[in-house]
C-alpha cells in the first residue's frame, strides 16, 4: 500500500476523497476525472482501511 496526495473525482456524486493507489474505488476514477485535494470531503472508507 502506498499513500498518494489526496484526490477526488469531479463527478457530481462525489462525497469522499482518496489517498491511498491501493483504493479500487479511487482506481476507477479515471485520471481526467480527477482532482488534486481533498475538496473538503471526508476520507473514503476504503482508503481508512488500507
Ligand atoms: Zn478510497
Amino acid at each position: 500500500m502506498a499513500k498518494v496526495n489526496p484526490f477526488h473525482s469531479k463527478l457530481t456524486g462525489t462525497k469522499v476523497y482518496h489517498d491511498n493507489n491501493q483504493c479500487t474505488e479511487g482506481n476507477n476514477i479515471e485520471t481526467k476525472n480527477r482532482i488534486a485535494g481533498t475538496g473538503g470531503l471526508p476520507k473514503c472508507d476504503h482508503c481508512k482501511r488500507l
